[in-house]
């Protein structure tokens, strides 16, 4: 059962858990993503399940919590400490390929005003590129992989993507954190990659 606040790297501004899925929650004031691994990313404003979504964003004045369902795939919490918006995005390897990081940045400009010199990105325990096993045919679309000469697989780095993406967009360098944990390798993570249909999901929440 793990159950870690990663708070400290938003100055404790905003709450950031990273939990093992459990059915004691509460979910009265949860914004929840039904996740399709889209680059959907939606701004919400009401606690409840939003279609086709793998992204939530809001202000703090709406008192919500966002959640998302991970095993393996990475959560991406964000948080803007001038004007207080906040999210939560989903991003596995279709995720990451088709860079909905980008579009919650846009949302946060267009929503938020943000200017990205002000936003935080932590980038929460998912599966890393020392066990991150692919093919060519996901390999090709990513800038950041290591070749795995022996078994002729690729060992994908999607925090690096994710970070690029970041960067290259304007947000500083200085304000992207990665926990140091894989999730295949950590014991008592869940990992749909090591434990298949068995795995249960670890939820992200922010708010
Ligand atoms: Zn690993």
């Amino acid at each position: 059962m793990i159950d870690i606040n990663f708070s400290k790297f938003f100055n404790n501004n905003i709450d950031l858990n990273f939990q093992t899925e459990n059915d004691h929650l509460s979910f009265h004031d949860v914004a929840i993503p039904q996740q399709t691994h889209s680059a959907n990313v939606k701004f919400v404003t009401e606690p409840g399940l939003y279609d086709d979504v793998d992204g939530l964003i809001t202000s703090k004045k709406y008192k919500l919590k966002l959640m998302t369902r991970v095993a393996d795939c990475v959560p991406i919490y964000l948080h803007d400490f001038k004007n207080d918006y906040y999210g939560l995005i989903h991003s596995g390897w279709r995720g990451t390929k088709n860079h909905i990081i980008l579009n919650a940045l846009d949302i946060f400009k267009n929503k938020g005003f943000s200017n990205f010199k002000n936003i935080k990105v932590f980038i929460g325990p998912h599966i890393k590129d020392c066990c991150y096993e692919v093919d060519w045919d996901v390999a090709q679309y990513f800038s950041f992989f290591k070749k795995n000469k022996k078994e002729k697989k690729w060992l994908l780095n999607l925090e690096k993507e994710i970070i690029y993406d970041c960067v290259t967009k304007g947000v500083s360098y200085k304000n992207i954190k990665v926990a140091d944990i894989c999730t295949f390798e950590t014991m008592g993570y869940e990992s749909f990659r090591r434990d298949g249909k068995k795995s249960k999901r670890m939820l992200g929440i922010i708010g």
